[in-house]
């Protein structure tokens, strides 16, 4: 679980989140929701254990995040992948595993290709293993980075805007992944995303900050009009 207690987020003397407090019970899926700059992907790498300029208290599953790092996948808003190297999909996903692990391998050793196999066919896309990262649309970009974030068994997944910059049928097929994770594995799911609505059957809690906590609850309770106006202004 994650337990975050008056906890602020510092750029130097820059106060990103001020004063945010939580609780995210284990196996629930959490939506992340702000306006542009509203720290939403600040919140998630501090919660990654990646930004560590922070007061107050912020627990992973007992341990200060940085601490908690092995039982953590992150997937970035934008891949980092540089897709001028080739690697193969099967390759990329492999690298979750052979980075949990600290390993630098020139070929995959084959428990590792067996768990990277599965992962891909968790996600539906154990056809394309050989196909060229670079070559995949995006949506089965995401899916492959889903899986690789997979391979390594985390406790917590953290999603940056999984759906953006993806058609109407790429959304389709990256949500069904997402509702599979979170039927299926028990692992505990933060995703940020600007829209909520195409993630609100799987949303178990929705939070809405605006560098501070606007709201926290059920989406039932938090995406009513009177709360959603106060950060994002009248709807038109
Ligand atoms: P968006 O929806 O546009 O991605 P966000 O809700 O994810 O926004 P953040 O990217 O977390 O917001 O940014 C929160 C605030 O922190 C912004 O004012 C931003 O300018 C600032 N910020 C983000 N990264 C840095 C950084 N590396 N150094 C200094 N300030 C930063």
């Amino acid at each position: 679980m994650i337990i975050a207690e008056n906890l602020n987020i510092y750029y130097d003397s820059y106060k990103a989140i001020e004063d945010v407090t939580f609780e995210l019970n284990t196996g629930e899926t959490l939506l992340l929701l702000g306006p542009n700059g509203a720290g939403k992907t600040t919140l998630l790498r501090t919660i990654a254990g990646l930004h560590e300029e922070y007061k107050g208290k912020l627990l992973v599953f007992g341990k200060p995040p940085v601490k908690a790092r092995d039982v953590i996948s992150y997937v970035p808003q934008s891949h980092s992948l540089n897709e001028r190297v080739p690697l193969k999909a099967i390759e990329v996903v492999a690298m979750g595993a052979l980075y949990k692990k600290g390993l630098v391998h020139f070929s995959i050793p084959k428990e590792i290709l067996k768990e990277s196999e599965k992962a891909l066919e968790f996600v539906g896309l154990r056809r394309i293993r050989d196909k060229r990262f670079a070559e995949l649309s995006g949506g089965q970009k995401q899916r492959v980075l889903l899986a690789r974030a997979l391979v390594s068994k985390p406790k917590l997944l953290l999603l940056d805007e999984p759906l953006s910059a993806l058609d109407p049928s790429a959304r389709v097929e990256v949500v069904s992944v997402i509702a599979k994770i979170k039927h299926e594995t028990g692992i505990t799911v933060l995703i940020t995303t600007h829209d909520p609505n195409p993630l609100t059957e799987i949303g178990d809690k929705i939070m809405l900050i605006n560098r501070r906590l606007i709201a926290f609850g059920t989406p039932e309770d938090v995406l009513k009009d009177e709360i959603i106006t106060k950060v994002y202004g009248p709807l038109s």
